[in-house]
């Protein structure tokens, strides 16, 4: 065996495992089927502007364990997320919060946004929320429920909200204060020089092989090395043989724009149902200093964002966490179990929603117990 570990796949998880696991002394060789590192979290230079090629990314997390370690390889800036939502020409701020149920109901106090929500609630019946809808409904209402969620959530999943699982919509703070930080964050930013520099900077001194599938060749890449850390999607792993797990995917529609400044904020949501796609980024203003200067660059870089139901082929996204793939994902795992060679990680390696601050803390606990 040429080496120690084989790892696929050079996104988060996998370029930390890779670094980790070199600083251990182990012979490492990194591949990716892209012709880029940095999986999802790529961005690419365009117009001076560091473009989320997979969708924008904010890295916020609550643990100062991975933050000090994120905060080795790159520094990062004070960027907070604050999207606007658009519901047909209306504007309205997001997460949702006093500026927020102000625009919508003209409350002007923390007590009077609580009641109208107290109001809605109770004129809904919901007791013990079963799903998104319900769960929606109790956070915030009906009037928001109906502007800001349902259309947007229905968009992005391509099922109705009273079948997706309430836990989606637990992402977003609701708050009686007014602020519009998306987070509930206590570390927050975007690194200085784009997510791929800092990728570049976990792998540095490490073999990497770009364009490199995998699952093409299985049984000739695993015979590279004792052990393979996959961070594919675990379905694919073992060729679909017990069905697909869903998930769901997102094309990008980029354009360069002749002009310094499109919406005047990084991320616009179309809540409505009617708008085909779901947001609308505008990569210059994750950069902090832009919105000082930003005006001065004359040109910038807008993403619309599509979403669909995953098919063989398209870019699997977002794990679809219901019942039902949560099952056919328990029986995977015991597939996977079963693979003593192999270690399976990240958000399509174990079929979940994470955030990539929990894609950090995953890894290096595994680290603790493999390089140990
Ligand atoms: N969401 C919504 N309206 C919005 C933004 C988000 O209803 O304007 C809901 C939607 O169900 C979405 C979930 O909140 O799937 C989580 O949103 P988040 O922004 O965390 O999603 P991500 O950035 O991971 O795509």
């Amino acid at each position: 065996m040429k080496y120690d570990y084989l790892v696929v796949g050079s996104g988060l998880y996998g370029a930390i495992f890779a670094h980790e696991a070199k600083r251990k002394g182990k012979k490492v060789l990194v591949i990716d089927k892209r012709p880029n590192i940095a999986g999802n979290i790529f961005t690419e230079d365009i117009e001076g502007i560091h473009v989320h090629k997979y969708g924008a990314h904010i890295f916020h997390t609550n643990n100062k364990k991975v933050w000090n370690y994120i905060t080795q390889f790159a520094e990062f800036n004070r960027f907070t997320n604050s999207p606007v939502a658009n519901y047909k020409g209306e504007l309205y701020s997001l997460p949702f919060n006093m500026y927020t149920f102000n625009k919508m109901w003209g409350v002007v106090t923390p007590e009077e946004a609580e009641a109208k929500i107290e109001e809605q609630k109770k004129e809904a019946g919901i007791k013990e929320p079963m799903n998104l809808e319900e769960q929606a409904i109790s956070l915030v209402g009906t009037d928001i429920y109906e502007k800001l969620i349902k259309g947007y959530t229905e968009k992005q999943w391509g099922r109705p909200c009273t079948e997706l699982p309430s836990f989606i919509i637990k992402r977003l703070p609701v708050r009686l204060t007014f602020d519009n930080n998306y987070f509930n964050a206590l570390y927050q930013g975007i690194p200085v020089g784009g997510y791929t520099k800092m990728v570049e900077n976990m792998l540095e001194g490490i073999e990497v092989r770009l364009g490199v599938d995998y699952l093409e060749n299985k049984e000739e890449y695993s015979k590279l090395a004792d052990k393979i850390i996959y961070t594919g999607a675990i379905d694919a792993y073992f060729d679909y043989k017990l069905g697909t797990l869903e998930y769901r995917s997102v094309r990008f529609e980029t354009e360069t724009l002749d002009k310094p400044n499109f919406q005047g904020n990084a991320a616009v949501n179309y809540t409505d149902a009617e708008t085909p796609w779901t947001r609308i980024i505008e990569h210059k203003w994750f950069e902090f200093g832009k919105d000082e200067d930003g005006n001065d660059l004359p040109k910038t870089v807008i993403s619309r964002e599509y979403s669909s139901e995953w098919k063989l082929g398209d870019e699997p996204y977002y794990p679809v966490n219901d019942d039902k793939n949560g099952k056919l994902y328990e029986e995977y795992k015991k597939l996977a179990e079963k693979e003593t060679n192999v270690i399976f990680g990240g958000r399509l390696g174990e079929y979940k929603y994470y955030d990539m601050d929990a894609v950090i803390a995953s890894v290096l606990n595994m680290c603790d117990v493999e390089l140990a």
